[in-house]
């Protein structure tokens, strides 16, 4: 079912479950952004998404895997706006830094330090997001609930990065109700930063099998890739 459908149709059907969810939830139409996440995807596939569906926001998890995706000449006229959501190792903030309008996926202040001061100076401030461990999983990428206000303050002064929101990956689960826990607490952090008096805007939550449970919880921006283009091998 999945196969035979086309690339448009798939974006088409995603694009209507996110309106649909944004009803259901009392979320104002339009208020939930589609990060295509195009980690495996060809080139190719991503300028058809990009030319028959105006599909422009583009997530990557790799910089090695990303960086002929994003400098492709058939990509070039596409005005793509690439995110990088992968796990940051210090050795590739540089070349993120240079080539990416967003990250998602920060989580230590090193790391942060490194891509505030390797933004080049002809490109406007590097959005980020924290990821947070919100299902606090040994081993799983993301700060700490307890740690979050402290590095949240912290990168939030850094002069070429903008503080955006949270983002976060919770551990799979299939039950709607049971999906929206995460996101609930990862809203409640946001909203805590927020009293704090940072001024966020981004809630980057939701992957195929739940954003309709983290767009009914307050996401702001879903990062869907299976659903658009197949299961990955
Ligand atoms: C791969 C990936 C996604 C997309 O996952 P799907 O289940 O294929 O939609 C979203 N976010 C991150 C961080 C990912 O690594």
């Amino acid at each position: 079912m999945h196969a035979t459908q086309s690339l448009a149709n798939r974006i088409e059907a995603v694009r209507e479950r996110i309106a649909r969810a944004e009803i259901r939830y009392g979320r104002a139409p339009g208020s939930v952004q589609l990060v295509a996440v195009s980690k495996t995807v060809p080139v190719e596939t991503i300028a058809s998404a990009c030319r028959e569906c105006g599909q422009t926001r583009f997530g990557e998890n790799y910089l090695q895997e990303a960086l002929p995706k994003i400098t492709a000449a058939l990509l070039q006229e596409c005005a793509i706006e690439w995110h990088f959501i992968g796990p940051l190792q210090s050795n590739k903030t540089q070349g993120v830094a240079a080539r990416f309008s967003w990250v998602h996926s920060v989580d230590r202040l090193s790391i942060a330090q490194r891509l505030s001061a390797q933004r080049p100076a002809h490109l406007p401030p590097l959005d980020v997001c924290l990821q947070v461990n919100i299902s606090r999983e040994p081993g799983k990428s993301g700060v700490a609930l307890t740690h979050l206000p402290e590095l949240a303050t912290a990168v939030a002064g850094l002069p070429h990065l903008r503080l955006r929101g949270l983002m976060t990956i919770p551990a799979p689960c299939h039950e709607l109700e049971q999906q929206r826990l995460p996101f609930h607490a990862l809203r409640a952090a946001f909203d805590d930063l927020r009293a704090r008096g940072l001024m966020l805007d981004t809630l980057s939550m939701g992957m195929s099998e739940d954003f309709e449970a983290a767009i009914a919880e307050g996401a702001t921006l879903v990062r869907v890739g299976s659903a658009i283009f197949g299961r990955r091998a």
